[in-house]
């Protein structure tokens, strides 16, 4: 299986992402995370895209697809993955297509899940993730089981510094600047989906793991 999903910061695709390739056993692959991991620890990566993070800007291109080119190296993507966060703009869904050409595995679907702008920010600024292990919460619809304590490892959970409302907003901008491309882009190549992103979590997995085996994209 080799998907993407789409949409606005907030949107839901960390979220989805994680549960798809969990129950279809390939990888998540989510450019946001590795450069957050590679600020964490410190790497010349790191450096060059905390810059542009921070203000709610998108790291270069060619940095970027440098860093997925060796993603999808790696062994665990051969069995397939769900993208999550990349491609960002057509420069990058066009060296996506490049590379996946080169492993003989074309994109399936490109699911853009829907939320109003409204709704982003109240799910964004309750927004609480481990810096420890990855895993996400939200304090209102998604508490962990001791508030501010990480359920799967244990650590203290922060909000993410480019979660402030302003910073928000201009993701928001960023976002819609390059959506018309992306999504004209994956529909010329008949793969384009649009889902709406309201409803509890598992109401959105239901919709997208539906549209999946419509598809034939998803055997279970
Ligand atoms: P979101 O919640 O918007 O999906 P991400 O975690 O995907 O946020 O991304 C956080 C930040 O990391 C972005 O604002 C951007 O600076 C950077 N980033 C992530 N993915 C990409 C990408 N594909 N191209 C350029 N920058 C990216
Ligand atoms: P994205 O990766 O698109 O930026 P996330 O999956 O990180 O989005 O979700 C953003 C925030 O919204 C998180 O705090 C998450 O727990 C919460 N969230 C995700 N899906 C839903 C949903 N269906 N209803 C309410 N909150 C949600
Ligand atoms: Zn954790």
């Amino acid at each position: 299986m080799q998907i993407i999903l789409l949409g606005k910061p907030g949107a839901g695709k960390g979220t989805q992402a994680e549960r798809l390739a969990q129950e279809a056993q390939v990888a998540h692959i989510a450019t946001g995370d590795m450069f957050r991991a590679a600020v964490r620890d410190g790497t010349e990566l790191g450096k060059l895209a905390q810059s542009y993070m921070e203000r709610g800007a998108l790291v270069p291109d060619d940095v970027t697809i440098g860093l997925m080119r060796e993603r999808l190296a790696q062994e665990d993507a051969g069995k397939g993955f769900v993208l999550d966060g990349f491609p960002r703009n057509e420069p990058q869904a066009q060296a996506l297509q490049g590379l996946l050409q080169e492993l003989g595995r074309p994109i399936q679907a490109a699911v853009e899940l829907e939320v109003p702008d409204e709704e982003i920010l109240r799910r964004i600024t309750g927004r609480r993730v481990c810096p420890q292990c990855g895993a996400t919460y939200h304090v209102e619809f998604q508490p962990p089981k001791v508030p501010g304590i990480c359920d799967r490892c244990g650590h203290e959970l922060t909000q993410r510094e480019d979660e402030k409302e302003e910073t928000v907003r201009k993701r928001l901008e960023v976002y819609r600047q390059h959506a018309t491309e992306l999504a004209r882009f994956y529909e010329a190549r008949g793969v384009y989906h649009r889902l709406s992103g309201l409803g509890s979590e598992e109401e959105v997995l239901v919709r997208i793991r539906h549209l999946l085996q419509t598809l034939g994209v998803w055997a279970q």
